[in-house]
């Protein structure tokens, strides 16, 4: 059970990833767009002939950090230098949650022969402590 200060990191989190990866299809856009549940990709590949070849639609895990909830309701992310000053004494407390207490999922690939190019539109958040990082990228958010 996630507490109550925990809900509101991960919500804060989530949509700070969900920007972030809109932001990053912007800048840097995918050819196509499969949903995240798909672990490959087949295509009729221009650089094998046309014929039908699938590459590695791979998870990127991106990890929490740790992250500061205020009885003032900022939330905010609290990198060492800020231990013991946020969240603010003034406000009679709060709460800490480590970091990489969630995760945020997408996929990504690219066609080795073709240079087609893959990325998930959407990602989701997953419990950090039961839902480790299966692939190979890692990212501290
Ligand atoms: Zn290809
Ligand atoms: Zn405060």
């Amino acid at each position: 059970m996630l507490t109550h200060a925990e809900k509101s990191a991960g919500k804060w989190w989530r949509k700070i990833q969900e920007t972030e990866l809109d932001a990053l299809n912007i800048a840097n856009p995918p050819d196509v767009s499969p949903l995240p549940q798909l672990r490959h990709i087949r295509h009729l590949c221009p650089g094998n002939g046309g014929v039908s070849i699938s590459f590695d639609y791979a998870e990127v895990y991106v990890r929490s950090p740790r992250i500061g909830v205020c009885y003032c309701s900022v939330i905010k992310p609290v990198p060492d230098e800020l231990l013991g000053k946020f969240p603010h004494e003034d406000c009679a407390g709060g709460a800490l949650i480590p970091e990489g207490r969630f995760g945020f999922v997408y996929r990504e690939g690219r066609c080795g022969r073709c240079q087609l190019k893959a990325r998930s539109l959407t990602g989701r958040i997953v419990d950090g402590y039961e839902r480790q990082p299966t692939g190979r990228k890692v990212i501290r958010g």
